[in-house]
């Protein structure tokens, strides 16, 4: 079965499928494939990553100052730019070729939840590999339930209203879903999995939302709420920073940084 993957695929990469080395470094510019994980509970963790391409939204935040701030993987989710389909069984031997000692894999997108079948199949793919931790990122949108079991984390993104660009009906009406976010957290529970309800936050408001979200959900604690301030750069997050940190002290939610971006910079494939 083929999947659609955007243009960064697997990355870093050293190696391809067959093994052998890749001319010039990955797109780390470390010796050694693969990066740490830059966002959530796993920050830091050594990971190897799969970009999915294509999303159902269409995010473009407002900033508390007024500033837009676009989805910064336009390239993979509305704007495909270098989109390619691979056969799963291939996409596996790439990820097989490039694991080494890391252990963690990161679906992500654009929406991997757009492609259940290919998904379903590349989370058996690689749960066929040995002892495997698996995170998937999603705007929790769409859920699909065979795929979901295969999963380890649950790194669920709900967008808020400050994510909406200025006319787009259908990011709008499917933004939230929230018997969709409902459906992980209770698999979560079913299951023993561990998940995260990660929120960009742009503007003091997105916390009267953010609240307004979880009195309709159940089976979180604060510890499982991340905001992560609005930026695809340091200088674009420290505008969000000092508010992100007086909610998460004011309601017991965690701060989400953006480890990658101060590690190697805005880059693709990082
Ligand atoms: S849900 Fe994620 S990938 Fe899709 S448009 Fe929004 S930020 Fe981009």
């Amino acid at each position: 079965m083929e999947i659609l993957l955007a243009r960064d695929g697997v990355f870093p990469v050293a190696f391809s499928a067959s093994g052998d080395p890749l001319p010039g470094r990955p797109a780390s510019g470390l010796s050694l494939p693969g990066t740490v994980q830059g966002e959530g509970k796993l920050a830091g963790v050594p990971s190897l990553f799969v970009r999915m391409a294509g999303c159902d939204l269409r995010c473009s935040w407002t900033a508390a100052d007024g500033s837009r701030c676009p989805c910064d993987t336009a390239y993979a989710s509305f704007a495909l730019s270098g989109a390619f389909r691979v056969d799963v069984a291939d996409l596996a031997r790439l990820v097989a070729a490039n694991l080494g000692a890391v252990r963690h894999v990161v679906v992500t997108g654009g929406e991997p939840f757009l492609q259940p079948a290919p998904l379903r199949e590349l989370l058996v793919a690689l749960k066929a590999m040995g002892p495997l931790h698996i995170t998937v990122e999603t705007n929790a949108t769409l859920y699909d339930d065979p795929a979901a079991r295969l999963v380890d984390l649950f790194s669920l993104s709900p967008k808020l209203a400050s994510s909406a660009p200025s006319s787009d009906a259908a990011h709008h009406r499917l933004r939230l879903n929230l018997p969709a976010v409902q459906a992980f957290l209770d698999r979560a529970r079913a299951d023993g999995k561990d998940f995260q309800l990660k929120f960009v936050y742009a503007r003091p408001a997105d916390a009267d939302e953010i609240l307004s979200i979880l009195v309709r959900l159940r089976g979180w604690t604060p510890s499982d709420v991340l905001l992560m301030p609005l930026g695809a750069t340091p200088a674009e997050m420290a505008r969000a920073v000092p508010s992100a940190l007086e909610q998460c002290l004011r309601h017991g939610w965690r701060f989400c940084d953006r480890l990658h971006i101060s590690l190697f910079g805005n880059r693709e494939g990082v």
